[in-house]
């Protein structure tokens, strides 16, 4: 590993003017548990790692902000949205991806931040993010400027965040009616793997279904069910598999991953895909009857 100068700010304004003078050379250490992989590797070669877990306006939490908004510190565990009530209750697919990263010491470190700056086509927040139309408060030398998490994403490690920018937040809005919504995953090894497959579906109360999926391409993506077949209890199976088809026809797997062959990742976003679905619909009926 390069030595590195280590930098712990107690504030925001001290994170950015960090960011300001190294540019490139810095990075942030959140929970670390992407960011040190890279360092060991040698991937990542900065002049200076700036820990941000002292930052009173990164600090962990789940609050209601001005309008409903759902304010999600950047700094929050995998372990806290797997366990919040609020997170379980009304964005329960986040719990499902949270609740899935890694083993118990990764969830009780990795951040959600850190999981949407790596910016891998596999995390595990991202598709639930996306169904829930999670907006990312980044913060720079100009303040504060929102971002729709789909227009966040690059490729993998490469997100829209300027270079002396850095998330401060995740929102979540208040949506128009309930969305019900449910994660599914595929990984070799349960605790040691990224996922070969990523889906979160979401239903709100009128039936409009809203599907995000990764690891079948360079960035997750976010598709909406312009048929209406997916939320449509009297739709065939048939109209379904087509809605599927249209949403999935952008997935392209790399024909040379060691973690699955394409074709097999292809075959299980349409099986997870309509677990993802089944499990939302189930979720808006238990809803609806509680
Ligand atoms: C054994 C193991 C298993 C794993 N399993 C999974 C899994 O199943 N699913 C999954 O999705 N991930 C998994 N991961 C990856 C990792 O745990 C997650 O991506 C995690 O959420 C990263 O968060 P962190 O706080 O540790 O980020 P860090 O490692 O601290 O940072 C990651 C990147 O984001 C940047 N960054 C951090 N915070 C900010 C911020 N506020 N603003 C801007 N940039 C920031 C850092 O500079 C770095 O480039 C696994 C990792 C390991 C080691």
């Amino acid at each position: 590993m390069q030595p590195f100068a280590y930098a712990r700010p107690e504030t925001l304004a001290e994170v950015v003017a960090l960011l300001e003078r190294h540019g490139p050379g810095a990075r942030l250490l959140a929970g670390g548990t992407d960011l040190v992989i890279n360092l060991r590797d040698g991937r990542f070669r900065p002049e200076v790692v700036i820990d941000v877990k002292r930052v009173p306006e990164l600090a962990p939490g789940i609050r209601a902000g001005d309008g409903g908004v759902l304010v999600i510190g950047a700094t929050t565990t995998m372990t806290q949205l797997a366990a919040h009530p609020v997170i379980r209750r009304d964005l329960a697919a986040l719990a499902d991806g949270a609740a899935v990263v890694g083993s118990v010491q990764i969830r009780n470190r990795a951040t959600v931040a850190g999981n949407i700056c790596n910016a891998s086509p596999a995390a595990d927040t991202a598709p639930a993010l996306l169904v829930h139309g999670a907006i990312v408060v980044a913060t720079g030398p100009d303040g504060d400027r929102r971002i729709p998490l789909d227009a966040f994403f690059v490729r993998s490690g490469v997100t829209t965040l300027g270079p002396a920018e850095l998330v401060r937040a995740i929102e979540i809005p208040a949506p128009g009616s309930r969305i019900a919504s449910a994660h599914q995953r595929r990984t070799r090894r349960r605790g040691h793997d990224l996922a070969s497959v990523t889906v979160a579906c979401g239903v709100d109360a009128a039936g409009l279904v809203r599907v995000a999926f990764g690891s079948v391409g360079p960035r997750p993506l976010l598709r909406v069910d312009e048929t209406g077949a997916l939320g449509d209890p009297e739709a065939t199976d048939e109209a379904r598999a087509a809605a599927f088809e249209a949403i999935f026809a952008d997935a392209t797997p790399s024909a040379t991953s060691m973690r699955a062959g394409a074709e097999y990742r292809l075959a299980m976003l349409r099986v997870l895909g309509r677990r993802a679905l089944e499990a939302a619909l189930g979720r808006m009926d238990a809803g609806a009857a509680a």
